[in-house]
């Protein structure tokens, strides 16, 4: 049997399954010579390979994707993008901090609007700002907290009371929340096969085709089930599955995480979701749930985390309505029409590993749950990289760079410890 080395999902990616048929691009075969190889077709991985495009527009770029577009984690995430992130604390350092990584995000933010305005890319795009909302008292401080940030930031907010987030969202779960402009909600699966179907001709995209092993023997050999690729220079945007070749397995955690899109709601229904037509709320623990509206008659929630494994799917199905029902128990008769996972990889300090990191081979892995924007400015300036622009220092000093991480079995040892505790601190924000 052919070795897994990326990941596999047995359930189909929701938002990905309401959009009209597509047949990926054929799978590579035979003997390929590149200039360029950039493994992984997820927003980090298409960024690269088309500013590569871009960069030398006679260069043989290709592209492999494991899976098919549209199927990997970058169709199954939540949909939240912002080209800017709040402050994390009141302080002035905190509020420089943020600054010096809002210019990095506003630049993978530009390059992606550059791309869905040229390209007309229908993708719900929608400015929704956000919501940060609390279910318990600690929840709560946290959402205070938020609010002195971006109050001594200047952002404009409003601070949302129980009543008024039921007004706008139609729960009264929520103890409070905070309204922020910044933000966007989009369909990420639609977003990602419209930039596959954007990239420059000198790229090709090969789909259902994984990268089996490499090795370099003046140049890099891939081995995949049907061809052998050689390149001088290989961009690897596989996230946390570069481990998988040997590399980062000291800084990089897959985390599974699991998201459902309600059944449709009939209009009586849908009027009880409140009075705001879009909206996105994430909540004030790192193990809470997410929810957002999606199109006019849908909900979409997102939570649980499980280390290196997937959760069996009846017990993520069970979970996820769970947390639907119980924050609109009127709604008790909907069901989940749609319930897929996907993986993400975190690192210990949230910084991303980001370079060279053998020669002829570059990385950027370690999205940190966030990758829309982050990969994309991280992938663009991977090819930049690559290609002779840039150094790893200028945005190694601004990010940071993942730190080392336990080997097993300490690791899951020490993932579980913490994630019971916070389970424990989370409570309702689940
Ligand atoms: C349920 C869920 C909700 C999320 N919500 C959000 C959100 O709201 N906003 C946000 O910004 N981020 C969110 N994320 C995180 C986001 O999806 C990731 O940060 C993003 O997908 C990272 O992009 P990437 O291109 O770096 O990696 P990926 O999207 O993982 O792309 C890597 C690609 O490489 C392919 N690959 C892997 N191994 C191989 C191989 N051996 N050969 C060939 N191809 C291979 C994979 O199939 C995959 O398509 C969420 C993630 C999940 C799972």
């Amino acid at each position: 049997m052919t070795r897994l080395t990326y990941p596999h999902y047995d359930d189909r990616c929701g938002f990905n399954a309401l959009l009209p048929p597509r047949s990926p691009r054929p799978c590579a075969q035979g003997d390929i010579a590149a200039d360029y190889a950039v493994i992984g077709a997820g927003y980090t991985g298409l960024t690269a390979a088309r500013r590569l495009g871009q960069l030398q527009p006679d260069a043989r770029i290709v592209l492999i994707e494991a899976t098919e577009v549209g199927e990997g984690s970058s169709g199954r995430n939540s949909g939240f993008a912002s080209p800017r992130d709040l402050p994390a604390g009141a302080t002035a350092s905190d509020r420089e901090r943020a600054e010096t990584l809002n210019r990095f995000t506003e630049e993978g933010w530009a390059w992606l609007m550059e791309q869905v305005e040229a390209h007309k890319i229908d993708c719900a795009l929608q400015a929704s700002g956000r919501i940060k909302a609390a279910a318990t008292a600690l929840g709560a401080e946290q959402v205070h907290a938020l609010h002195r940030a971006v109050q001594a930031a200047g952002l404009p907010h409003q601070f949302l009371d129980q009543a008024a987030l039921e007004e706008r969202i139609g729960t009264s779960y929520y103890q409070c929340g905070l309204y922020t402009h910044e933000g966007f909600l989009l369909d990420p699966a639609a977003l990602i096969r419209g930039l596959a179907e954007a990239l420059p001709p000198n790229v090709t995209l090969y789909e259902k085709t994984p990268l089996l092993s490499m090795q370099r023997k003046g140049q890099w050999y891939l081995e995949t089930p049907s061809a052998q690729i050689t390149a001088p220079t290989v961009i690897m945007a596989t996230n946390a599955a570069i481990r998988h070749f040997g590399y980062l397995r000291d800084r990089l955690v897959t985390i599974y995480t699991y998201a459902a899109l309600t059944d449709p709601l009939g209009l009586a229904d849908a009027a009880q979701l409140g009075s705001m037509p879009v909206w996105g709320l994430l909540p004030s623990h790192r193990l809470g749930t997410t929810v957002r509206r999606f199109g006019p008659d849908r909900l979409m929630v997102r939570s649980l985390y499980a280390h290196e494994r997937p959760v069996p799917f009846e017990d993520v199905k069970a979970t996820l309505l769970s947390c639907f029902h119980r924050r609109y128990p009127a709604l008790r008769h909907i069901g989940l029409e749609h319930v897929w996972g996907g993986t993400t990889a975190l690192t210990l300090n949230g910084a991303p590993w980001w370079g060279r990191v053998a020669e002829g081979l570059y990385t950027s892995a370690g999205c940190n749950g966030a990758g829309i924007v982050k990969g994309s400015v991280l992938g663009k300036r991977l090819a930049e990289h690559s290609a002779g622009h840039g150094s790893q220092q200028d945005v190694t000093a601004s990010w940071g760079t993942a730190k080392w991480v336990a080997p097993e079995p300490f690791r899951s040892i020490g993932f579980n410890f913490i994630a019971a505790r916070e389970r424990r601190l989370a409570g309702l924000e689940t």
